[in-house]
């Protein structure tokens, strides 16, 4: 069984439509894939009915931005109810922050005398309901002021070049209270990804594995084999779920292919069992909606 429970859709900044997502996945041979648009649920239906059709398991996810300690972390929620009051203001006011920035960032590159607006942006990706960097990046690339999403960044878009600007992002640990009340549980993403520190440490994981935590994302394209060895430590210490995943953005990223890293099937069956867990404390009692797509993948 060969397992990915991370990837995005061109509900986020992904380059493929939720559809054209799970066929890619069904092609690469997956069995299960985790679909996580950046604060959105928007391409999960979509996903799921092509998931039918391709005899695929679809883990409804949600990469959640955060911020912890003053530094972004990125949180996969996996099956929380997307209708949950409080986690719909959440993601509200964060995709709030996103379109409030791109006049910003356009400003900003505006100011550098280059010729954008928010058109261009849209002419991009008309449906993203979470538009990020990488949109502004792929204006940019049909512009033919860069090459690719990696130039954008590394000219304009990273933090510290000219054209960065800061959004609202949600506060960790509130965000895992929110998943766990939301009957769903979380992972935290790439923890230690493009990152020279090994920040947040052991100490710090632990604290929030006791606020909510369920799970470490320890094959990462972004993490070296010994960081990866030394998560998984951290994660065996502390009883969290161990995930790998290809954190698949389409053509957006290269080196990203989907089941680049993959999920142990032990660890995914417990990942399950705690998010079925999760929901029954959260007072969910109906089927959540991946649960019979992953029986007839088993
Ligand atoms: P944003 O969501 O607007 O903060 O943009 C961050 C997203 O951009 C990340 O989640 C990645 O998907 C993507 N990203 C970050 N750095 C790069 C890069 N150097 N090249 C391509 N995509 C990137
Ligand atoms: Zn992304
Ligand atoms: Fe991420
Ligand atoms: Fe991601």
């Amino acid at each position: 069984m060969r397992i990915d429970l991370h990837a995005h859709s061109r509900a986020s900044d992904g380059t493929d439509a939720p559809a054209e997502l799970v066929a890619a996945a069904a092609a690469a041979g997956l069995d299960v894939l985790g679909l996580t648009d950046h604060d959105t649920a928007a391409g999960w239906d979509e996903a799921a009915q092509a998931a039918e059709q391709h005899g695929l398991a679809l883990v409804r996810g949600i990469e959640i931005s955060a911020r912890h300690r003053g530094r972004g972390a990125h949180l996969l929620a996996y099956l929380p109810d997307p209708d949950h009051p409080p986690l719909v203001a959440q993601l509200a006011r964060i995709l709030e922050g996103r379109r409030d920035r791109l006049p910003q960032t356009l400003a900003r590159l505006q100011g550098l005398g280059i010729a954008i607006d928010a058109d261009d942006v849209h002419a991009a990706n008309d449906d993203a309901v979470a538009p990020g960097r990488p949109h502004v990046a792929d204006a940019l690339v049909r512009l033919g002021v860069v090459a690719d999403r990696y130039e954008a960044f590394a000219r304009f878009l990273n933090p510290g070049r000219p054209a960065y600007v800061e959004r609202y992002a949600a506060r960790l640990t509130d965000v895992l209270a929110l998943v766990r009340e939301a009957g769903g549980v979380s992972v935290l993403a790439h923890a230690w990804g493009r990152r020279r520190e090994e920040v947040p440490d052991a100490e710090d994981l632990a604290g929030l594995a006791a606020a909510g935590l369920t799970g470490l994302e320890v094959d990462h394209q972004e993490h070296d084999p010994g960081q990866r060895a030394r998560l998984r430590a951290i994660a065996r210490d502390l009883d969290l779920v161990v995930t790998g995943s290809s954190d698949h953005h389409g053509t957006g990223k290269v080196d990203h292919d989907l089941g680049c890293n993959t999920t142990d099937p032990a660890e995914y069956e417990r990942l399950m069992a705690l998010a079925a867990e999760a929901a029954r404390v959260a007072g969910r009692g109906a089927e959540r909606p991946a649960d019979a797509a992953s029986r007839r993948a088993r």
